[in-house]
């Protein structure tokens, strides 16, 4: 049975995460802080020093500009627009997988404002990334916090070692990373250390192949010679406001409802962390909740039980009945109970599991995995 810390509900066995005797988790007991790898006073200067630069001669611009079609890059190009006197080129990683909304918010604000734009991505390197990733958990003897979200950090550092590449082959000093409070503490400001930090997780083959082969030549150059990578947001680090930037932006025109802009790969994300960490993969940021007293504690145990239902019992299946569809429907109300968009997009992506996975290539070896057979559907 599931024991869940008394005071936050994080579950038993969630990585990084020791309980007492008392079943108090080692965030509510005291005994664990939560260590960021970076200082804020460092992601900082590095914005101002990113401000305050000297235009290099000979290249068309200032600064590579992360645009996912989400809330915080959406905002930030628009505000960045104003504040610097730079050029710059916004750059965009297509993939398969992202959702229509970030593809019509990318539209709309190409549209809207006059930017150079920039696209790459190669839709058999990421599947493999992420056929990669989903099927090899990190079984390591001590799993650090957040190992439930591997697959999708480590396709965000892709993300970012792409546009880095990109930074190199147009001569761009900075690559600018739209990362909210807990992303600026913990993505690497330096391109090599993003890459090592892959190395951890990647085979070592399949790294040099999705980098274009350039690996060793990336892991061999001066940190100096790298694009350097900035966070504008580092200006409200502490002051971070997600629901402000969503209420502007739909006063805008655009759709930054988070479940709507996500990606699709969602559910199979869900599936890795159960499956290997038993919880699901926003289970930190719900405890936080819980703690903050923003949500209640029975009511976080209650969405973990039906979520782990829905991904490991009801998802899979070849025919969903008319039942599990509204218990799936009913659950996704409950987790956004003041956005139909969003609950519906939950809802969308879960009953797209097994499309998603067959599109990555992952559908058999999860069906035998979890050994269901045509008989059993
Ligand atoms: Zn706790």
């Amino acid at each position: 049975m599931d024991i869940y810390c008394k005071k936050c509900a994080l579950k038993k066995g969630h990585p990084g995460i020791q309980f007492d005797e008392n079943n108090l988790c080692s965030m509510c007991n005291g005994k664990m802080k939560r260590e960021y790898s970076k200082k804020d006073d460092d992601i900082i200067n590095d914005y101002q020093n990113f401000k305050n630069r000297i235009p290099v001669k000979g290249t068309e611009y200032d600064c590579l500009f992360m645009l996912s079609g989400g809330k915080d890059s959406v905002y930030m190009l628009k505000k960045l627009k104003k504040e610097i006197t730079g050029r710059i080129l916004a750059y965009y990683h297509k993939h398969r997988f992202d959702s229509d909304a970030s593809f019509q918010n990318i539209e709309t604000i190409l549209q809207a404002d006059d930017f150079d734009f920039i696209s790459y991505g190669s839709y058999r390197k990421h599947r493999e990334l992420m056929k990669y990733l989903i099927l090899n958990c990190r079984k390591k003897d001590s799993p650090a916090l957040d190992d439930e979200c591997i697959p999708c950090n480590t396709c965000h550092y892709y993300f970012i070692a792409t546009a880095c590449q990109m930074a190199i082959k147009m001569g761009i000093k900075y690559v600018v990373h739209c990362g909210n409070p807990r992303q600026m503490r913990t993505i690497p400001a330096n391109f090599k250390d993003i890459v090592k930090i892959m190395l951890e997780t990647i085979d070592k083959t399949l790294l040099n192949e999705i980098l274009n082969n350039q690996l060793d030549i990336i892991l061999n150059t001066d940190d100096d010679n790298l694009p350097k990578i900035i966070f504008p947001y580092s200006e409200q680090i502490n002051e971070y406001d997600g629901e402000k930037i969503i209420k502007e932006l739909t006063e805008m025109g655009y759709t930054p409802d988070s479940m709507v802009t996500l990606c699709h790969i969602f559910p199979l994300l869900e599936y890795y962390s159960y499956k290997n960490y038993n919880c699901y993969s926003e289970a930190l940021e719900s405890a936080y909740w819980v703690r903050q007293g923003q949500l209640e504690r029975e009511a976080f145990i209650q969405l973990d039980k039906e979520n782990k239902k829905i991904i490991l019992e009801i998802a899979l299946k070849e025919t969903i009945s008319q039942e599990e569809k509204l218990f799936i429907k009913n659950h996704a109300q409950k987790l956004f109970p003041d956005n139909p968009l969003d609950s519906d997009a939950f809802y969308n992506r879960i009953i797209l599991f097994r499309k998603i996975a067959d599109d990555l290539g992952i559908l058999d070896e999860i069906l035998r995995i979890e050994k269901i057979t045509d008989a059993q559907i």
